[in-house]
């Protein structure tokens, strides 16, 4: 029983019943790795590459790139690394990579993909570095894009992965058109990871930064609860794994409703992964989707948060 209960806390992630779910982490560069490996990370969800990118007057080269994304991928041997491709815009302004006008609504803009559609010499120049990474560890890279919004966005990146030689492409879902959409995208990437801040910022027109609307950023909105079961069926529908990679899957309750919602694995803060690790040691994955269901079918946030705990006794 102690064996059993320290793999709660360390080992992969799995539902009671032994259905795995990848325990996954959020991180801006190498520096994070060791708090990753110290929390029991499996690997990497969400390698948000802009750090490297951010404070410079110029991009950093191909052979800087690849070392930063060689030591990401050489912590975690035979494991998954996702790693999303540069998410620059006017809300994360890079001085070499401005946007083209004056945008008086910078999440609006002309951010994330849409940017590097702009400037393909700077995605193909990264693509091409995490190609070259990946030749050289044995860990599984996946690489997906930011603020995808169409299925000709995902083919137009699928394409781009393919011409560099990487094997899987996927997209983030954090545009509501994307998961509405999901099943058309699912025809084009290789996976999706939502992100559940952006998709929450979008679906509620609730700017992120603004703290004033943190209501609506509550991740136990039912509207977005909607969104994550849209993008998961859109996904199963083509056997494509959907992930989550927001901030909503650190909450162990929550953590428990998008599994039952369909996802795949989850990824976080390194230092949410014990509690949610240990919530999903403890329910079944049927309690799960029950606690899912009856988080979608309450009509606000705390309703859709206590209907769910109904179904996962021990969880507070
Ligand atoms: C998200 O939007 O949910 C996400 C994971 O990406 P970021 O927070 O970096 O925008
Ligand atoms: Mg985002």
């Amino acid at each position: 029983a102690r064996r059993a209960a320290l793999a709660a806390v360390t080992g992969p992630g799995a539902t009671a019943d032994g259905h795995a779910v990848p325990l996954l982490a959020n991180i801006g560069g190498p520096q994070d790795l060791a708090d990753a490996l110290e929390h029991g990370a499996e690997g990497v969800g969400l390698y948000r590459t802009e750090f490297l990118f951010l404070g410079r007057a110029e991009a950093p080269s191909a052979e800087e790139q690849e070392a930063a994304y060689l030591e990401v991928l050489e912590a975690f041997p035979g494991g998954q690394v996702v790693v999303r491709t540069l998410d620059a815009g006017a809300d994360k302004p890079l001085a070499f990579l401005p946007p083209p006008g004056e945008e008086p609504n910078p999440a609006l803009g002309e951010r994330g993909i849409r940017l590097l559609r702009l400037h393909p010499e700077v995605m193909e120049t990264q693509l091409a570095a995490l190609a070259r990474a990946a030749s050289r560890s044995t860990a599984v890279l996946r690489v997906m894009a930011p603020m995808v919004a169409t299925a000709e966005e995902a083919a137009l990146f699928a394409a781009a992965c393919r011409e560099a030689g990487l094997a899987s492409a996927g997209v983030m879902i954090e545009v509501p058109s994307a998961a509405l959409r999901a099943a058309d995208l699912a025809a084009e990437a290789d996976f999706f990871s939502v992100g559940t801040n952006d998709l929450a910022q979008y679906a509620f027109a609730a700017d992120r930064q603004v703290a004033a609307l943190a209501a609506l950023h509550d991740a136990w909105q039912p509207a977005l609860l909607d969104l994550v079961a849209l993008a998961a069926a859109g996904a199963a529908g083509r056997d494509r794994p959907c992930g989550v990679c927001g901030e909503a899957a650190g909450d162990p309750v929550l953590a428990c409703v998008l599994v039952g919602l369909g996802a795949a694995s989850l990824s976080m803060s390194a230092p949410a992964l014990p509690a949610v690790r240990a919530a999903l040691a403890r329910h079944s994955r049927e309690q799960c989707r029950l606690a899912a269901r009856a988080a979608r079918a309450a009509a606000s946030p705390a309703q859709a948060r206590d209907a769910a705990r109904a179904h996962l006794p021990g969880l507070s």
